[in-house]
């Protein structure tokens, strides 16, 4: 049991999947269209990664491959409306030129054990841990929880935790009260998102919100 709420974590994961029903993650066809997304979705609301992303596939460049053999400045033009294209242009040019030189595709590279992945990524110029994992949770299906915003938020005002404690120890603070499972990371990952988008604003909803009667954030507002 948690500080500050009756309910475990996985718990937690239950009432949302009870509220929300089952949201099965992430919005792609393609490994290669989540990991794109992963990069763009940086520093940016999903409405405009979206338009990025068909700008890409209007140009039959929506894969790693596509991405590789594009021009800087066509590559620019396209995921504009994400936001700092010109950080991301660069992003996503060294990550499909890693993927090709050191692996051929990017399904071999998917391939790699989960920890080796992760460093490898992580040593890519641009990719902080939350891209990685998203990466590895979503385009490999291995079990990594993602660490957000929205789980940041979330985890604090439900529990009390600390929202200023690292990705690592937050990531192990989820892991270690859950099964193993990728499609329970991935889903779970989504409920608060979905709870984060619904009621969990900045400025929290709490009246309505699923898990009020658990938070300690909800319930000190309620008295
Ligand atoms: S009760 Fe309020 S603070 Fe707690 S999770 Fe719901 S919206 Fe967030």
């Amino acid at each position: 049991m948690q500080r500050g709420s009756t309910l475990c974590v996985a718990g937690l994961y239950l009432v949302l999947r009870k509220q929300h029903g089952h949201m099965g993650w992430w919005p792609a066809d393609t490994p290669d269209e989540i990991v794109i997304g992963a990069v763009l979705t940086q520093q940016a609301s999903w409405r405009n990664v979206e338009r990025a992303l068909n700008n890409l596939g209007t140009q039959g460049r929506l894969s790693i491959d596509g991405i590789n053999r594009m021009r800087t400045a066509d590559l620019e033009r396209c995921i504009r409306p994400s936001g700092f294209y010109r950080r991301k242009a660069a992003v996503l040019k060294g990550f499909a030129s890693h993927v090709i030189s050191v692996h051929g595709s990017l399904k071999m590279m998917l391939c790699v054990d989960a920890t080796a992945l992760r460093k490898e990524l992580l040593s890519i110029r641009g990719i902080g841990p939350q891209t990685a994992d998203s990466i590895i949770l979503y385009a490999a299906g291995r079990p990594v929880f993602v660490i957000d915003a929205y789980t940041r938020r979330i985890m604090s005002r439900v529990y009390g935790i600390d929202g200023a404690m690292g990705y690592g120890e937050l990531q192990q603070y989820m892991s270690s009260r859950l099964d193993e499972s990728a499609e329970l990371y991935n889903d779970f990952h989504a409920q608060l998102v979905e709870l984060g988008k619904r009621h969990c604003k900045t400025k929290p909803l709490c009246n309505g919100c699923p898990v009020m009667s658990y938070c300690l954030h909800g319930r000190r507002n309620a008295k």
